[in-house]
């Protein structure tokens, strides 16, 4: 039962002007779909092959090809179904309310979110994420890490990921990472995080 790259829940040109045909068809076709098959390279014949990736990652450790190949295997995954081309706007009821109690406005958190997508260095990602409760905290991990690995320096379940790897936005962007970040708030999913939020709170 390998891992499969799932296909992408919108055309690879629905997101323009925000992010680019080109950019989708190669972050889905060869970035996501590397990670895919490494994944599988990297746990076949072993006992992590047949569990659930999040199972895989919360047990990771230092397995670099897991690690990061895995991490890499589940991002894609969230970041693709947290877009749409119906996307933008703000969060309403219970994911507002998570948002405000958090953050005091979503003004506030949408400058945090940004400020975390921004200021990581190199490769990385910037995350929203549900604590146990209810409770929400954005935060930022390196590489293809993500909260569900221990020792990220964040926690709880991963409800809105950015991909701020350069391969996300150098064609179109090239070194203007910011404002790639705010492009990105034309296009976020707010019905498909609050699904997650309901689901990890
Ligand atoms: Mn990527």
């Amino acid at each position: 039962m390998a891992f499969e790259l799932p296909s992408l829940p919108y055309a690879k040109d629905a997101l323009e002007p925000h992010i680019d045909a080109k950019t989708m068809e190669i972050h889905h076709g060869k970035h996501h779909a590397g990670y895919t098959s490494k994944l599988n390279d990297a746990i076949g014949g072993t006992d992590m092959e047949g569990k659930s990736i999040e199972d895989i990652l919360a047990n990771v450790g230092s397995n670099a090809a897991v690690r990061n190949n895995g991490g890499g295997y589940y991002n894609h995954c969230l970041f693709w179904e947290v877009m749409s081309p119906n996307g933008g706007g703000e969060p309403t009821g219970a994911m507002a309310d998570a948002i405000n109690e958090a953050y005091g406005s979503f003004a506030s958190f949408k400058e945090q979110f940004s400020n975390a997508a921004a200021t990581r260095f190199g490769s990385g990602w910037a995350w929203l994420c549900v604590h146990s409760g209810g409770k929400v905290e954005v935060c930022s991990s390196p590489n293809q890490d993500n909260p569900l690995m221990s020792g990220v320096g964040c926690g709880g379940t991963p409800i809105l990921g950015l991909d701020v790897w350069e391969h996300a936005y150098y064609l179109n962007y090239q070194n203007r990472r910011p404002d790639y970040i705010n492009a990105f708030f034309n296009v976020v999913n707010w019905e498909e995080v609050a699904r997650r939020y309901e689901a990890g709170k």
